[in-house]
């Protein structure tokens, strides 16, 4: 990971609402000067926002950048993601700044997708340990192209808890993981290489439903029929 989207991620992570170049050097065992020479191109291309806190510069993600005839209404306001038709929640927390000034709280709503509304509820039971990764996130509603793109970053852990599966379901989890890879494969698919092998076998309707439900297996629309694509 280069080093802007460590800090990327390192401000999507924290619980405190901004971070200052000096705090953002020792998450990230650099110097000052290194943060420094990432942030302002940052700023400048808008993947982070900056505000004046004491004597420091402080950075966050933008929850708001979007303009508003940009801005849909269920659009997650932490990720940018769209949620409408899909999984979101409205939230609403207060923000502080930890800088000794007499800054008032300020209460705010903000729409989030399920990824970001799960962060956020481990960051609100202090959980920190748990944020950004979703075992279950084959299971949200959320929009395929942003299951992947979670289920693509080598950073977010999205495997389900294997072990708690018993026998019989591990062996169709691990049959729809051999068989269909990352594109996935249908039913009619399986029967096909069944005919042809022996150790080949059609798992039941009502088992990959359950995996489906559980966030093991993925359902999407191969074609006319449903294709199974085993969470990894
Ligand atoms: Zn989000």
């Amino acid at each position: 990971m280069g080093k802007k989207a460590q800090i990327s991620s390192v401000l999507r992570n924290t619980n405190k609402p901004a971070l200052s170049a000096q705090d953002l050097a020792n998450e990230l065992d650099v110097s000052v000067n290194t943060i420094n020479n990432h942030v302002s191109e940052m700023v400048e291309n808008g993947r982070i926002e900056t505000a004046q806190i004491g004597n420091a510069a402080a950075y966050y993600i933008p929850f708001d950048d979007l303009p508003p005839h940009k801005k849909p209404e269920h659009t997650c306001h932490k990720c940018g993601h769209t949620t409408d038709g899909y999984d979101f929640a409205k939230v609403e927390y207060d923000t502080y700044f930890e800088d000794g000034s007499t800054e008032e709280s300020i209460a705010d709503f903000y729409i989030l997708c399920r990824p970001c509304y799960s962060d956020f509820v481990s960051w609100a039971y202090g959980d920190i340990g748990s944020m950004q990764e979703y075992p279950r996130v084959h299971s949200y509603d959320i929009s395929e192209k942003q299951l992947f793109e979670l289920r693509d970053d080598p950073d977010v852990p999205t495997t389900p808890d294997l072990a708690s599966l018993d026998d019989d379901r591990r062996e169709v989890y691990d049959l729809i993981a051999e068989l269909g890879g990352d594109e996935g494969i249908t039913l009619r698919e399986i029967q096909s290489r069944a005919d042809e092998h022996q150790e080949i076998f059609v798992p039941k309707k009502s088992t990959l439903r359950k995996l489906s439900e559980q966030g093991y297996l993925y359902k999407t629309l191969g074609g006319v029929s449903m294709k199974y694509i085993a969470a990894k």
